[in-house]
């Protein structure tokens, strides 16, 4: 059968609507893990990135705990974008929850709460 999904609030099954059906064990975990996707995107942060020569680029993000966190990386070359932080890994430390940068969807970079 093919995935239950919820667009605009509504339940869909390939592309067609289908009502809400009262104790439907499916439409209740198609909403959960759509609220579990949705609390997880709270998570991210948005980042400002920096270039202070042509080897070292900074990121700062606050962190939920409102530490401020700076990151700096070295990379080979001249990045066009913020893909050097992809994918490097910053504790807080002060709260020691752990972040994770990559790109959302519009290609902007965030950092990810990773615990
Ligand atoms: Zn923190």
């Amino acid at each position: 059968m093919p995935e239950l999904i919820i667009k605009n609030g509504k339940f869909y099954r390939n592309g067609i609507e289908e009502g809400p059906e009262i104790g439907s064990v499916e439409q209740i975990n198609c909403l959960k893990e759509t609220n579990r996707k949705n609390e997880e995107a709270k998570k991210s942060i948005g980042v400002d990135t920096d270039y202070e020569c042509t080897t070292t680029g900074t990121a700062e993000f606050r962190c939920v705990c409102g530490e401020k966190v700076y990151y700096e990386v070295e990379f080979e070359g001249t990045p066009d974008d913020d893909d050097c932080f992809v994918g490097k890994a910053k504790t807080c430390r002060v709260c020691g929850r752990r972040y994770e940068f990559e790109f959302d969807a519009d290609y902007k970079l965030i950092a990810k709460m990773t615990k």
